[in-house]
């Protein structure tokens, strides 16, 4: 047999797969085998991807694998990962990187092995030799009588009694007790914070007609479209629904798949998953340890596990019988992957579901236009307890000296008053935006970036937010030696000092990428605020994220439109999110609430709508504007940008990759650019923007443009980077 044989190498150049002679002592080789395979002068790690009866190469040149791991991946995952490969513009062994166990690597063999561990039980001799009072030590004889409860793991035998190491060896020796090493899961921890789920509450008109509405889906004989959107304001009782379709799907026979935003950010949601399910869950995410990682992973491909939660890599989760693909929070920007393969988890789940012909629920209360669009529509339009959404103030900031509004000064006072609970929001870290000398009007800029740099004063740092680099707070002018140096702009950090004394003794509460992205900081912040009798959570969009806390009666958004000042086609709809995320988790307890945007611009569409919370109408609106721009989901767009240490390089590059586009063109896709974009990292960057009216042969197009463009040795030094689907 010929084996077919991706190999797990980064490099781009070379072009699979390749063929190797499968000797018979090696038959269980597959679709989705693991491989060993003599590459040139080196060995490398592949993976099977088609096998064959004969190959076009003569049988001298035919090698053979050197090893083979008995450790399949599924036919339809192997497809997915080279599916994702194609339609992202990477490469074969990138996207197998994405399906393949955790822990794999890409050297010669698994990284992380399955942990194994001693385990003592007692036998039956052993259980008489406690009843009869035969000779033993006292130690001896305290691990025997803790075993009679159940075995227990040797190591913690030997803390829990004293028992040396020789003394229980002895007791095997006389057979009383057994020694065995088993596979042991190492088990993620998953921790709730916010309100415990009600159990067995009973469902509302509006979740039990949703869930028929996807139960119906799921049943349905034909093949037609199986792709649903969830539109249910917050605090309708999405997640309800999520579980009872999970176990609906479970019913069938059927395998699920959960993704959610950041777990770090919304343990709840995880939690009440495994809560509901128990064993049947597993989690899968990148703060976890590399052996849980790839325990959980095995737990699933066995079938142990059949329902996976995680966010956007759970996509790929080796489940078998997927029946059912869930999208919580489907306008969360964490499902786009950043680096190479810049997949979007939402289109892979649909890909993935359709090859399965599972249910794709995706669900949210400020729908994505494109899902709007496409998917079918169940709404929940009401909360669960029937409480209004929250009356909504928008307040002009235009002459407006200070950060907070004198309006949104007596509401939190009112607050502190009441004793109860405020979110506010600043989606902007840091103490302040940006340094200026007084005396000569330097800005402090980063070397790298074409971007100010940002005060961070609890480190006495100034930082930029898009390399990474920091510098010490200068005490004076480099060019005039001036000392005084003017901060502009409030920050999260700032803003902190500012409420923790203005409302004091009222606990303030910060949560930003600086307070720690960890699960141990995040958990600490959003516990401590949730048990709090009365405080203010201030941070960035990091506090907007689907939390549940009833105590909440005030939400403000502060600097509501800086995103609409970006040139960016998804800033509307990013702002609409922002605001009316807010909201939602505001007014959710007895005591009702109210939310206020401050903004310079309070006329803008996307804030007059989330005012009054219409989702439906905002959309509608975006739509109408999206057709006429012929931006998504009326396009498929593709960036590509090119960049370069010097500038020119870059410019020329583009110059060359819209050259090649012009079929493109001529098949009605308008084509924008090359423009500059700012300097990043050191990097001068051009981008040339698509917007095609046919996916499918435009990435291709694209793909074989930069491919012939970076091979070409008058573009040496530039690199490129394709991003279909770009945010
Ligand atoms: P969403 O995700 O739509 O914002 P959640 O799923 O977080 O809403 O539900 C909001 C709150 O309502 C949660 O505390 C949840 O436990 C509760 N809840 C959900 N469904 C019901 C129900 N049928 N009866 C009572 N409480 C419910
Ligand atoms: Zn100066
Ligand atoms: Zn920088």
């Amino acid at each position: 047999m010929i084996a077919r044989v991706e190999p797990l190498t980064p490099a781009r150049a070379l072009r699979g797969p390749f063929d190797y002679r499968v000797p018979g002592h090696m038959d269980s080789v597959g679709v989705g085998s693991m491989l060993v395979v003599p590459f040139g002068r080196r060995r490398v790690l592949g993976v099977v991807v088609e096998t064959a009866s004969r190959s076009a190469l003569p049988a001298e040149r035919l090698v053979e694998p050197l090893a083979a791991f008995g450790r399949a991946l599924p036919p339809e995952l192997l497809r997915l990962g080279l599916w994702v490969a194609e339609e992202y513009c990477s490469t074969p062994a990138r996207g197998l990187g994405l399906v393949l166990p955790p822990g794999t690597g890409t050297g010669t063999a698994p990284r992380v092995r399955p942990r194994r561990q001693l385990f003592a039980t007692l036998t039956e001799q052993g259980y008489d030799a406690l009843a009869d009072g035969s000779r033993l030590g006292r130690r001896q004889r305290a691990a025997l009588d803790a075993l009679a409860g159940g075995g227990m793991e040797a190591a913690a035998l030997l803390r829990s009694t004293g028992c040396g190491h020789a003394g229980l060896r002895g007791l095997e020796a006389r057979g009383l007790v057994e020694l065995s090493r088993v596979e042991v899961g190492r088990r993620p921890r998953v921790r709730g914070v916010g309100a415990p789920p009600q159990r067995d509450a009973t469902l509302t008109d509006a979740q039990v007609e949703a869930l028929a509405g996807v139960v119906a889906r799921m049943d349905a004989p034909d093949p037609s479209d199986r792709r649903m959107l969830l539109h249910g304001v917050t605090g309708s009782g999405k997640t309800e629904v999520y579980l009872h379709a999970v176990a609906a799907a479970l019913e069938r026979g059927r395998a699920a798949i959960v993704l959610v935003p950041e777990i770090a950010l919304t343990p709840q949601t995880a939690g009440r998953f495994a809560e509901r399910f128990g064993e049947t869950v597993a989690v899968l995410h990148s703060k976890l340890s590399a052996g849980e990682r790839h325990d959980e992973w095995w737990r699933l491909r066995r079938g142990e596990a059949r329902v996976c939660v995680g966010p956007r890599s759970a996509v790929f989760a080796p489940v078998e019988d997927l029946g059912l693909v869930v999208i919580d929070e489907e306008h969360d920007s964490s499902y786009k992957q950043e680096g190479d393969p810049r997949y979007d988890a939402r289109h892979v789940a649909e890909r993935r579901a359709h090859d399965a012909g599972a249910v794709l629920l995706a669900g949210t209360a400020t729908p994505r236009p494109e899902s709007w669009h496409s998917l079918r529509r169940l709404s929940m339009p009401g909360r669960v307890d029937g409480r209004r959404l929250p009356p909504v103030e928008l307040v002009s900031m235009v002459a407006s000296g200070s950060v907070l509004h004198p309006r949104t000064r007596e509401c939190l006072e009112q607050v502190r008053a009441a004793g109860s609970k405020a979110i506010v929001l600043l989606n902007r870290r840091g103490w302040s935006n940006f340094l200026t000398c007084g005396g000569c009007g330097r800005v402090w800029g980063c070397a790298s970036c074409d971007v100010s740099l940002v005060l961070h004063r609890a480190a006495a740092r100034l930082a930029c937010h898009h390399c990474g680099h920091a510098e010490p707070v200068p005490r004076r002018c480099p060019e005039c030696a001036s000392v005084s140096l003017a901060r502009h702009g409030t920050g999260t950090e700032r803003l902190y000092e500012e409420l923790a004394a203005a409302l004091a003794p009222l606990q303030v509460f910060r949560l930003d990428a600086d307070t720690g992205s960890g699960q141990g900081a995040i958990d600490e912040v959003l516990t401590g605020f949730d048990a709090a009798r009365s405080g203010v959570l201030l941070g960035t969009q990091m506090v907007a994220k689907g939390h549940d806390f009833p105590e909440v009666t005030l939400g403000v958004v502060l600097d509501a439109d800086a995103t609409l000042r970006f040139p960016d086609f998804r800033a509307e709809e990013r702002t609409f999110a922002l605001v009316a995320q807010l909201a939602g988790r505001s007014g959710r307890g007895q005591a009702g609430g109210r939310v206020l945007v401050q903004a310079l611009d309070t006329e803008a569409p996307a804030l007059e709508h989330a005012t009054r919370h219409d989702a439906a109408g905002f959309v509608a609106g975006e739509l109408a504007r999206r057709e006429v721009l012929g931006y998504p989901p009326f396009s498929t767009l593709i960036r590509v940008v090119c960049s370069s240490r010097e500038a020119g390089p870059q410019a020329r590059a583009a110059e060359a990759v819209r050259a090649r586009l012009y079929p493109l063109a001529a098949g009605g896709a308008r084509i924008l650019g090359p423009a500059p974009l700012f300097r990043r990292k050191g990097r001068e960057r051009s981008q040339v923007l698509v917007k095609a009216p046919r996916r499918t042969p435009a990435i291709r197009l694209l793909r074989t443009a930069v491919e012939t463009v970076s091979a070409d040795r008058a573009h040496r030094g530039v690199s490129f980077s394709v991003d279909p689907d770009p945010q």
